[in-house]
């Protein structure tokens, strides 16, 4: 029996991307492998949204063709996701152990090219080419424990980006935007809710935008909400997340559908980028910062504990620091309860990086450095007015912070870890919260509150 090896980097997309595939390969036969040394494949699925997540992977199987090589010498090594699309035939040539090269479009093509390559037929097989219906091609599902025991699923749901913010390789990367069909999104969950799962993440590039060209509106409600609202209906499902949506695709149907709907958690990713509105109409963002803290406030008027997190870019060309200083304060303005800084990086063909005002890496390591401390302190102190507070989580499984703990999320995504067993998997469960940690909650089943 062939065993694959899978490393993925980069976003949940990218996550989902992985799991479809080793999906697919399971179906076709292979074994899991638990590490690349004992694989026959080892498949890298890359990032390409900053170089270094580019260098990284291309370090990654470096390392592993050098260890495996003359030890192994027909095991088989491929790029998939975003650098395979973006680099194609130049990951060959840069690396030529490598046998296969498999674009955004592509991954569920991966076992029937892996086996035009063990049976000899092809030798080195690239494949970045657009494939219609490519977005309908991710949904099988790996389930942990035999499927019985998978609380939380990830279902992608359109492929692509339309928005061509200046800074980002990701239209690039992912092409157009294409969306699947609400009744194949919905039977994909509705299995996934057979099979025990109880929340759903529904995926994509600019998830705001699913159906948008298709999908007519339908009374006053993008095609968005009338996804949320289908997978809403399905018996099994008790929380609906999603991610990533653009701010400026939060229309009022979206906010009030977090009032109608009670599966939709009370969390939202705004990725933000920047709080300066001179930076923000440079990357392309199409809204300002008043727009931005207008929906905030419109969000948390509908769900007061609403759980925000958000994505910003540091050292986008020509920053000021005036405009880094924006950006701060419209951290402590808003007060999320966790972001992403980000360090710009220039991406081949994309605008910003022919940008005049290109900054040092001191400068930008320096900003960054005293973003992570202000969102740092915003969330330690959002975190200590949980402790004496009674929540619930649903309960994904075993703490991946202590083993010996379980662990789950409020519907505001905060992860808490408390005592509990097995018979919790899968339960929405009432909890004290004791104490905090770095992110982190910690709570007690037995202590209930009136
Ligand atoms: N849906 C998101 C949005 O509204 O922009 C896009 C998701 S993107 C793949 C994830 C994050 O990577 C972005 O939100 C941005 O903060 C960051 N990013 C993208 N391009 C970048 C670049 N060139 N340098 C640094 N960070 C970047």
């Amino acid at each position: 029996m062939l065993s694959v090896y899978i490393k993925t980097y980069g976003c949940q997309m990218n996550e989902r991307d992985s799991e479809a595939v080793a999906a697919q390969l399971v179906a076709r036969g292979y074994a899991l492998a638990p590490t690349e040394q004992v694989a026959d494949v080892v498949l890298i699925n890359t990032c390409s949204v900053r170089d270094m997540a580019e260098q990284k992977a291309i370090g990654k199987m470096q390392t592993v063709i050098g260890q495996a090589r003359k030890k192994r010498p027909d095991q088989i090594y491929g790029f998939m996701g975003c650098m395979a699309q973006s680099r194609g035939q130049s990951l060959i040539d840069q690396l030529p152990d490598v046998d296969l090269v498999l674009g955004t479009q592509k991954f569920h093509r991966a076992a029937e090219y892996l086996d035009d390559i063990f049976a000899g037929r092809r030798d080195k097989i690239v494949d970045t080419d657009v494939e219609e219906d490519s977005e309908a091609k991710i949904r099988e599902h790996i389930l942990p424990g035999g499927g019985e025991k998978a609380v939380t699923a990830f279902v992608s749901i359109m492929q692509g980006c339309n928005q061509h913010c200046t800074f980002c390789i990701v239209p690039f990367t992912r092409g157009e935007e294409r969306s699947r069909s609400i009744p194949d999104i919905v039977a994909e969950c509705r299995d996934l809710a057979s099979r025990g799962v109880r929340e759903v993440t529904l995926l994509g590039q600019i998830v705001t935008s699913f159906g948008k060209r298709d999908i007519p509106l339908k009374d006053g409600r993008s095609a968005f909400v009338q996804l949320i609202e289908a997978v809403h209906e399905i018996e099994g499902i008790e929380r609906i997340r999603f991610t990533s949506p653009h701010p400026k695709g939060y229309g009022d149907d979206l906010v009030e559908a977090y009032a109608r709907l009670p599966k939709l958690v009370e969390s939202a990713h705004l990725p933000v980028q920047s709080g300066s509105d001179r930076l923000l109409k440079a990357m392309h963002r199409g809204y300002t910062r008043e727009r931005f803290v207008n929906l905030v406030g419109k969000l948390r008027a509908v769900k007061p504990g609403m759980g925000i997190t958000t994505d910003i870019i540091v050292g986008f060309p020509g920053e000021t620091e005036e405009d880094f200083a924006d950006t701060l304060s419209l951290c402590s303005e808003v007060e999320f309860d966790m972001a992403f800084g980000f360090k710009y990086s220039p991406r081949r063909d994309t605008p910003a990086a022919a940008m005049p005002g290109q900054l040092s890496e001191e400068l930008i390591e320096e900003r960054h450095q005293r973003l992570l401390t202000v969102i740092n302190d915003l969330a330690a102190r959002k975190y200590e007015r949980y402790v004496g507070r009674q929540v619930q989580i649903l309960v994904e499984g075993v703490s991946r912070r202590n083993a010996a703990r379980f662990e789950g999320r409020t519907s505001c995504n905060k992860i808490v870890v408390f005592p509990g067993s097995e018979r919790h998997r899968g339960q929405l469960l009432d909890l004290r919260i004791e104490r905090v940690g770095h992110y982190t909650l910690y709570g007690d089943p037995a202590i209930h509150l009136d």
